[in-house]
């Protein structure tokens, strides 16, 4: 089989050190051949990024220029939305609906950071000494890593690429092997925008021979990561041989809270999005449902029958709006999760059993875990269509339950009381509170989390000083002599 797909270093696309085979989730069938960097793959891209950062082709461009350039490449994403994707969808198992709906709106990340790219000013600085002056510069902080998961792909790395270039910063990009297509296809969208060679590069490879390579590279100087704890303190560990900063968005195990006084019908449906949309593979699922006793019978029951009304079917199916995991992996750790719960006393409400079919299909479940609080499935990530619910009396316990995580990416509160809603924004520890909705996300605004959802944010305006570094200008001003060297001045 010929694959389509290839590396993209210094300009130039190639097949890598090996190919290795890409399934599609849907059939459990091999779809497509990827190509494999290893050592000498990453050593190059990382030269050829450090290259780019001396070369005038990228270095002597003005901001607004590197604007120009990311502008024109949001246009192409845009452009080529469909066909990426089909390849998202294709390689992952994530349904058409949504990857289409995702990327479209990619473009407009790429389209911020390039509004973003002439706005880095440096500071002119009132300093206290009368015979100076001082003023400070924003540079790029140098070679990029930025290393993402299998979902939401496109997604997750504009939300790196596009500050780290508006920065003037040059990035290695790495795909994850579970899905690489939908980048390996976005770098010929880099090429055909004409960023110089080496200023962009996308690979994709195996943990050890590719991600660890890259993250240990002592011409690294950053480090974006999203994806699992695990690896996460891998790269950290990693960083103690390069010294490179490192930002991290990981899982979570997020709270959305319904109160009694709530509109029911935006509940139960914002729920439903929450954990089912993206088969449950998305870091903000909210995964854990807080309902207040007294209306948990009606809620549990509303929401069980608009979930077993979900339609399940072919990712590429635009009706479809629940496909396979990603992974047989992934549905076998789902699978032993959900049966531990059970044991430990979750009570199954639906779902629960995988879908007998081609693929990697888990229905979407819902454990009452009301008698089983510390259940696995209350307390660890799945990152799977697995809803556990539990209920409160009183806000004080809400706030409780919901803090009683390792993990602090995000929450829902759903109340018609404003009062109330503040008191939980507040006491809520979480990088995000959405309130009366889900999952809303913008390029104007912040994401990310703290504890074992990492730190730093994406996104927003803040988010591009990660990729600078502060230099401090001096000038002296006055026309007498430096006389004695042994006072500070
Ligand atoms: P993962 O951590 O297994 O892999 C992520 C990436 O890291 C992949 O590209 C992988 O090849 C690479 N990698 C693996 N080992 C490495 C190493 N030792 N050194 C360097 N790179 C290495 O994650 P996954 O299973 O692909 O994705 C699921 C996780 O990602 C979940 O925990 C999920 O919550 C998280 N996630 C977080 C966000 C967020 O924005 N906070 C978004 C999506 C997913």
């Amino acid at each position: 089989m010929t694959s389509p797909f290839q590396l993209y270093i210094n300009g130039q696309f190639e097949d890598g050190a090996a190919q290795f085979d890409s399934i599609n989730p849907a059939t459990g069938q091999v779809w497509a051949k990827m190509p494999e960097a290893r050592t000498d793959e990453v050593n190059r891209a990382v030269a050829a990024a450090s290259q780019a950062l001396k070369d005038s082709a990228w270095a002597d461009l003005t901001a607004s220029q590197r604007g120009k350039l990311l502008y024109k490449l949001a246009d192409l994403i845009e452009r080529s939305a469909p066909e990426l994707a089909l390849f998202e969808t294709q390689d992952t198992g994530k349904i058409i609906r949504e990857t289409s709906s995702q990327i479209a709106y990619v473009a407009e990340y790429y389209r911020y950071y390039a509004g973003v790219a002439d706005k880095l000013e440096g500071r002119y600085l009132p300093i206290d000494k009368p015979d100076m002056l001082a003023w400070t510069i924003r540079e790029p902080v140098g070679v990029v890593a930025a290393i993402v998961p299998w979902n939401s792909q496109l997604f997750l790395s504009a939300v790196k690429v596009g500050p780290a270039l508006a920065a003037g910063c040059s990035v290695v990009l790495k795909a994850s092997e579970e899905g690489p297509a939908p980048l390996l296809a976005f770098a010929r969208l880099v090429h055909e925008a004409g960023f110089p060679a080496g200023v962009v590069n996308v690979i994709t490879g195996f943990a050890a021979e590719c991600g660890a390579v890259l993250t240990c590279h002592p011409d690294v100087a950053h480090v974006a990561f999203t994806g699992g704890p695990e690896t996460a303190q891998h790269i950290v560990r990693n960083s103690a041989e390069n010294l490179a900063k490192v930002s991290l968005e990981l899982g979570g195990k997020s709270p959305f809270i319904v109160f009694a006084d709530a509109d029911l019908q935006s509940a139960v449906n914002a729920q439903v999005a929450a954990i089912f949309a993206a088969t449950g593979q998305s870091c903000v699922a909210g995964s854990r449902l807080l309902v207040e006793e007294s209306i948990k019978d009606e809620f549990v029951q509303r929401l069980v029958q608009r979930v077993q009304s979900i339609k399940i079917g072919l990712p590429e199916d635009m009706a479809t709006e629940f496909g396979p995991l990603c992974t047989l992996r992934q549905r076998q750790k789902i699978e032993q999760i959900v049966a531990s719960s059970i044991q430990q006393g979750a009570k199954l409400l639906t779902g629960g059993e995988s879908i007998d079919r081609a693929g990697y299909y888990y229905p979407p479940t819902i454990l009452d875990c009301s008698d089983a609080t510390q259940a696995d499935c209350v307390m660890n990530e799945l990152f799977g269509p697995v809803l556990s619910v539990v209920s409160f009396k009183t806000e004080l316990e809400a706030i409780h339950t919901a803090n009683n995580t390792a993990y602090g990416l995000a929450a829902g509160v759903f109340t018609t009381n404003l009062s109330r809603a503040h008191r939980m924004t507040k006491a809520i520890q979480s990088g995000i509170v959405w309130l009366n909705t889900y999952r809303a996300v913008s390029p104007l605004a912040p994401f990310g989390g703290h504890g074992l959802s990492g730190h730093g944010r994406e996104g927003g305006f803040e988010a591009v000083f990660d990729y600078t570094t502060t230099k401090t200008v001096w000038l002296r001003t006055s026309d007498q002599p430096i006389d004695d060297p042994f006072i500070m001045r």
